[in-house]
């Protein structure tokens, strides 16, 4: 079976080609190198250099290749970025679906697994969020993936083409081998930078927001380890592959760790101060972000193996010292 990657040079999408490879699955990557690096791909997929929203690009990949199903995770994700650009987010996200739609059409390619996000619900109504609360973002970025997944549901009622869309809360942590992790320009991640304030290429981390109303005032989220998420992707193929109806499926870990935990985790893991301020609240954050993710565990199978904070985090200390300029490639 042949999985088309798009966007598998970025960080869930080359751990996710790392796994499928390891899985035994035939893997073709599509990325234009943007945010993603081509040392990050494993060396037995076929890569193909390109923009989704190129549709000749589009058109000699898929008539080269004997694509079973899709897995997109070509986009923008950089949510303050998202608010001062939206229309690149538009134009990159959600115009490029559509392109990948119709040549997935012309080619009678009918799965495709999405990365989704948690920002398609906003500002949450309850929490744990499930995946049939209401979805209204916040922001471009997630206001982007809505308008992707509602597309999709419109293609799949017209030409048949099935979806999972995969609700991404927090990812974190590297491969445990430490060959590929997380490696952004500019990084605006909470676990990478708080690893760049370890390693002495930061002089401190600033947490944003202290008054939320959270267990000790700075913002809780839900994370997740990148393999982890990544085996849900191969998970998501496997449902379509056996006939599942189009869905949505939240990933996170159903705990929450607030921004000051995670702050003491990585202390414990690097055995650094890193030293920490007080920073205004950053617009657009909701206080608190769980998952229910219990869909994803009934139905999809899958079982996170990371339960763990200062594992997951430990990862990616790994990757980072190993790779202290992370793929180090000129930019
Ligand atoms: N955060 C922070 N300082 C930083 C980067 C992030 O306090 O330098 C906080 C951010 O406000 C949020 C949490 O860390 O509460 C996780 O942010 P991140 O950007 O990693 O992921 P998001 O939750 O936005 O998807």
């Amino acid at each position: 079976m042949t999985v088309l990657v798009l966007g598998g040079a970025g960080y869930i999408g080359s751990h996710t080609v790392d796994r499928l490879i390891e899985k035994g699955f035939d893997v073709a990557v599509i990325d234009n190198l943007v945010t993603g690096h081509r040392a990050a791909v494993n060396d037995h997929a076929r890569f193909y250099y390109g923009d989704v929203r190129d549709t000749n690009f589009l058109e000699q990949v898929f008539t080269t290749e004997k694509i079973d199903s899709v897995v997109h995770f070509a986009a923008f994700s950089v949510v303050p970025e998202s608010m001062r650009a939206p229309l690149k987010y538009f134009d990159n996200n959600t115009a490029g679906m559509i392109n990948l739609l119709e040549v997935m059409e012309r080619h009678n390619v009918k799965q495709i697994v999405f990365s989704s996000t948690a920002a398609t619900y906003g500002e949450p109504k309850q929490i744990p969020i499930k995946e049939t609360d209401p979805q209204v973002p916040t922001n471009p970025y997630g206001e982007s993936k809505l308008a992707m997944e509602k597309i999709m549901h419109w293609a799949d009622l017209a030409y048949g083409i099935k979806f999972v869309a995969l609700r991404y809360f927090n990812v974190a942590g590297a491969k445990a081998d430490g060959t590929i992790g997380e490696d952004h320009h500019p990084e605006t991640h909470l676990v990478p930078i708080i690893l760049q304030v370890a390693a002495g290429e930061r002089d401190e981390l600033k947490i944003f927001g202290s008054d939320y109303p959270t267990k000790d005032g700075t913002n809780v989220r839900d994370y997740v380890h990148v393999v982890d998420l990544a085996d849900a992707h191969i998970l998501a193929l496997a449902y379509l592959a056996k006939g599942g109806a189009s869905d949505a499926f939240n990933l996170g870990s159903a705990t929450g760790f607030s921004n000051q935990e995670i702050l003491e985790a990585a202390r414990k893991v690097t055995g650094q101060p890193i030293p920490a301020t007080k920073a205004p609240r950053r617009p657009g954050d909701p206080a608190t972000l769980i998952a229910a993710s219990d869909k994803a565990r009934a139905t999809l199978g899958w079982q996170p193996q990371y339960d763990n904070i200062q594992e997951i985090i430990r990862t990616a200390w790994n990757w980072k010292q190993s790779h202290p300029h992370g793929y180090g490639e000129a930019k």
